[in-house]
């Protein structure tokens, strides 16, 4: 049984490390010359909305998912409706606009930010006097890891950032002053079948996650976490993995964004959780049974940004899980990630707060 996945990126390097144990084979599509999932199966070189390239994937494949949210929606929906594609390619477009996730929120009445849409400078200054300053305006398609975007702190940033970003329709919203970052991490299965893991505790630094703790939070931002994330998987029949970011005010959840994939503030499920995130998307898009979400302990995953740091110094850390993507360094680039696992939670944290002055001194851990 093979499963075809747009973009060869470390997800769908993890998710195909999670799949050869089920005795599943993969084949990639993307555009790179050398992607991260090209070490363990095979990639058809295309641009991400060629239809040749897609429906030959297509053809070759028991079911179609995605490693990047990106993609292009339409070439997707070319493929017809024998090809399963998982998840649904309309969740996907409403993971892709900014302003379309708000909408759903809204609807499912999730607590948001205070948001306005933006295509013109006009629109832009009025988004600006009613939603009020500071504020961040941000692209409504394409952004990641913090990029096509910018924070405005008073009336004098509006021009740079129209200058910088005026070009592509945008979304401003108030800059929330957030005690937390957390994510909710949900799976929906073929027949509606859901499982949702604990939450995670998120530190970003120039909008990259650097820091993942797991599980974190009370049982009551547990429960409304759990609950809205299921709301937005029925309303959009997903099928597969869906992740949900929310900043966290005076013990409030506030969604910012969701990603119809398996997230980066997810790979301590690899090995801190019964069913990975990996594993548990692939069997959902497959229709088999989903895995227990539990936590086996509590977990700290750190991101490594930019250098890979030498593999026998990390290696040296008793307990330590390392992850390397195969990425050729670069700055601000998400090279690997490392995972340690353990039964307390303030040892836990002790040795988050070690690797973290080790590997990424320079951040500041509150
Ligand atoms: P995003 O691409 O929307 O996930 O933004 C990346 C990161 O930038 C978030 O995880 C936050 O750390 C920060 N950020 C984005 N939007 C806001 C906001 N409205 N208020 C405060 N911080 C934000």
């Amino acid at each position: 049984m093979t499963v075809g996945i747009v973009g060869a990126g470390q997800l769908g390097r993890m998710l195909a490390l999670a799949g050869y144990p089920l005795g599943l084979d993969f084949l990639f599509l993307d555009p790179a010359d050398q992607p991260p999932a090209a070490q363990l199966a095979p990639v058809l070189k295309s641009a991400f909305n060629n239809s040749t390239a897609l429906a030959s994937l297509a053809a070759r494949c028991e079911v179609v998912t995605i490693d990047w949210e990106n993609v292009s929606v339409a070439a997707l929906r070319e493929l017809g409706r024998e090809t399963r594609i998982s998840p649904p390619p309309a969740a996907i477009a409403a993971a892709q606009d900014r302003v379309s996730e708000k909408r759903l929120f809204e609807k499912l009445r999730i607590p948001t930010t205070r948001w306005r849409a933006v295509s013109s400078r006009r629109q832009f200054d009025a988004a600006v006097r009613d939603i009020g300053l500071p504020g961040i305006v941000k692209t409504r398609r394409m952004g990641y890891d913090g990029k096509g975007q910018a924070l405005l702190r008073s009336a004098g940033d509006v021009e740079r950032a129209w200058a910088e970003l005026g070009q592509v329709p945008l979304l401003y919203e108030e800059l929330v002053p957030f005690d937390m970052e957390v994510s909710v991490i949900g799976v929906r299965g073929r027949t509606g079948e859901c499982r949702v893991y604990p939450l995670n505790h998120n530190l970003h630094s120039g909008g990259i996650l650097r820091l993942t703790r797991a599980p974190c939070g009370n049982a009551r931002l547990n429960r409304l976490a759990r609950q809205q994330v299921l709301a937005v998987m029925q309303r959009l029949r997903y099928v597969g993995v869906l992740t949900i970011e929310f900043f966290v005010c005076k013990g409030r959840l506030v969604a910012n964004e969701m990603a119809p994939r398996v997230h980066n503030s997810g790979h301590w499920t690899i090995e801190g959780a019964v069913t990975s995130q990996f594993e548990n998307h692939l069997r959902a898009i497959l229709g088999l049974p989903l895995g227990e979400t539990g936590a086996r302990g509590y977990s700290a995953m750190i991101n490594l940004i930019g250098t890979m740091p030498e593999r026998s110094g990390l290696l040296r850390h008793p307990g330590v899980h390392l992850h390397d993507y195969a990425k050729e360094p670069r700055p601000g680039r998400k090279l690997g990630h490392v995972t340690v696992v353990e039964q307390d939670s303030a040892r836990c944290e002790r040795r988050a707060r070690q690797l973290m002055a080790e590997l990424a001194p320079e951040i500041h851990i509150p």
